[in-house]
């Protein structure tokens, strides 16, 4: 079945990431990682793992970040660390930071605030296709 075989995939990915969840991947690293891997026997294509990893950014299972080089890389999101989502009030899309200002803006309302955040802060704004 189509969709089994789409969970698969993406449960590879995913395999892979949460393994190593302190780094950061490139589409291609996920790929050879997946290659590598004994325990999985699907050959991933680039295009197809870009696929998956916008579905996974759109759900805020992964963080989105661009390197030195300008390659987009995906980290595992583990939902206990703090971070800032970015939604667009439009459309819905989100997008996860966790920059060192994400830290400073919790550190900052943990220390002078009556509210304290569980470290899970959302910001709205209207994104590139939207505007
Ligand atoms: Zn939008």
């Amino acid at each position: 079945m189509m969709s089994g075989y789409k969970t698969i995939q993406r449960e590879s990915v995913l395999h892979i990431l949460s393994k190593n969840a302190d780094k950061a991947f490139t589409v291609k690293e996920i790929a050879e990682a997946i290659k590598s891997e004994a325990s999985i026997t699907w050959n991933p294509s680039e295009s197809t793992i870009y696929r998956i990893m916008s579905g996974l950014v759109q759900s805020g299972t992964v963080l989105k970040k661009v390197n030195n080089n300008r390659e987009y890389q995906y980290v595992f999101l583990n939902n206990n660390d703090p971070h800032i989502t970015v939604r667009c009030k439009i459309c819905g899309k989100i997008q996860h930071i966790d920059e060192k200002v994400c830290q400073e803006i919790i550190e900052e309302l943990k220390n002078n605030s009556c509210i304290q955040t569980d470290g899970n802060i959302e910001v709205t704004g209207i994104c590139d296709k939207c505007r």
